[in-house]
């Protein structure tokens, strides 16, 4: 197979003139190949089956974003509980910082959607279609042929068949995976909009898994781009032992290191580039050029690990970091993020309860009486219906007598509907004074989670009017 060589002036996928270079890896067979296959198999089921998963009676993940609620492992959020997500994120984002931190880009090698689809199905799919990576090669640079046109023709086919079901499998993160169904069942023509939503899904998938491929970590994604600033000579990274394998050599040669410049490490690779020049930012911690170097290892009777999983420092023959100071504050930052999110989460109620102020005038003085009326706006944010009760808390001993007039103390409603209750609070004119407060308890019947609202009176100052000359 065709290499050039890989240097570090430039990305390997592009050409002189910063047009495509499609790459080939090589198949490589080794433990950690062993293994990715079995991987991304679980995750591939993961991520395509969190919308299809109910939990409380609604999907695991639901982004509903026309309607502005999401619901997320039996728990339905709407636009004010944005807050939420800032955490969360906060809390993942430093969790990879600290991986990358400590395994470099581990992530992209091992978990990342665009390398488990990219090598899960896509990558499988061209190899079973078109050969081994010498054999794509020739049929891509080759002349048309009946062959060619036939096994391009079918890998493409597949390629959009797969492209289209995974597109339509993702709306269902968005539409819910019933409703897909429904509109499956309905057809195009009855739901145009999220028709050509997943027609345009189809095309960039496509283009991505088909063309884009590396270039979307190399180029576009922010993490990559951000390692350099994440890892520094201590992160375990996939390194060649240069102290080892250097001078380079062929076998029988004398006076060479234990590389013997076969370049399988080279060809296996999917971004192109030869990690004997050190690590580069092309390097997506895929582990294929591990399983590589062990294999050629093995056939020249040299011990594995020339190409492994070790730090910059050991590979120098300095002595290993674990703990450092980047270590603590990414890892301090990344508990206060998840800590911060998880008691959120905990204490999030699955109901909202707020009071508004009525119309017009704050108050009505009615004879001897001082009379406020208050709007208590409910939100049921429970997967399902529940009953949402509203009940004064008598008040304190000594404090004035409260009259309260709570036409629906009891509403029911289904998930997401919400209603505004108006509550009518009398008390003598007398005992009225500035700063005070009625309180009442809204209890949801659905999480028997109970609130207290506290409601500020409005009334004539009257002590500050007798104290007028
Ligand atoms: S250098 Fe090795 S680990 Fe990095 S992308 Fe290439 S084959 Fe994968
Ligand atoms: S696979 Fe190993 S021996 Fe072959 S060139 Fe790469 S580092 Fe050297």
């Amino acid at each position: 197979m065709v290499h050039s060589q890989p240097g570090l002036e430039r990305l390997h996928v592009l050409d002189e003139r910063g047009g495509r270079k499609y790459v080939y890896p090589a198949d490589v067979r080794g433990r950690y190949t062993r293994v990715r296959p079995w991987l991304f198999l679980l995750l591939i089921a993961f991520y395509i089956a969190l919308p299809w998963i109910s939990v409380g009676g609604h999907p695991a993940v639901f982004l509903d974003i026309a309607a502005r609620r999401f619901f997320l492992f039996g728990r339905t959020f709407n636009a004010q509980d944005f807050y939420l997500v800032f955490f969360l994120l906060t809390g993942v984002g430093f969790s990879l910082i600290v991986l990358a931190s400590l395994l470099g880009r581990a992530w992209c090698g091992w978990a990342c959607p665009q390398t488990v689809f990219v090598e899960g199905i896509y990558r499988r799919i061209e190899r079973l279609v078109e050969g081994p990576a010498a054999h794509r090669q020739a049929l891509a640079h080759g002349p048309l042929t009946l062959e060619k046109l036939g096994r391009k023709a079918l890998k493409h086919a597949l390629y959009l068949v797969i492209t289209f079901v995974l597109a339509h499998l993702f709306l269902a993160y968005f539409v819910s995976a019933d409703k897909l169904l429904r509109m499956l069942a309905d057809g195009p023509r009855a739901h145009f909009g999220t028709f050509l939503w997943g027609l345009g899904l189809t095309i960039v998938l496509y283009w991505n898994f088909f063309w884009f491929r590396e270039q979307l970590c190399l180029i576009v994604c922010p993490y990559g781009r951000l390692q350099s600033v994440m890892q520094d000579p201590d992160t375990i990274n996939i390194g060649y032992d240069h102290r080892r394998g250097e001078p380079r050599g062929k076998l029988k040669a004398t006076g060479v290191g234990d590389c013997v410049d076969c370049r399988r490490c080279v060809a296996v690779c999917p971004t192109g580039i030869d990690i004997r020049n050190g690590l580069q930012m092309e390097c997506v911690g895929c582990a294929a050029c591990i399983d590589a170097c062990d294999e050629i290892m093995g056939k020249v009777k040299r011990p594995p690990g020339l190409i492994r999983y070790e730090s910059e420092r050991v590979l120098n023959g300095e002595p290993r970091h674990f703990l450092r100071p980047r270590m603590y504050l990414y890892t301090a930052l990344g508990a206060i993020g998840l800590l911060a999110s998880i008691i959120l989460w905990a204490r999030h109620l699955p109901f909202e309860a707020n009071v508004l102020h009525g119309r017009g005038t704050a108050y009505v003085l009615d004879g001897d009486l001082v009379r406020n009326q208050v709007i208590v706006h409910l939100l049921n944010k429970n997967a399902g219906p529940s009953v949402l009760s509203i009940e004064p808390v008598p008040p304190g001993s000594g404090a004035p007598p409260l009259e309260f007039i709570i036409p629906q103390a009891r509403v029911s409603l289904g998930s997401l509907e919400g209603l505004a209750v108006p509550v009518l609070i009398a008390l003598p004119r007398t005992a009225y004074h500035p700063g005070m407060k009625a309180q009442l308890r809204v209890q949801d019947s659905a999480s028997q989670s109970v609130r207290l609202l506290e409601v500020p009176l409005s009334g004539p100052n009257l002590r500050s009017a007798a104290a007028r000359p």
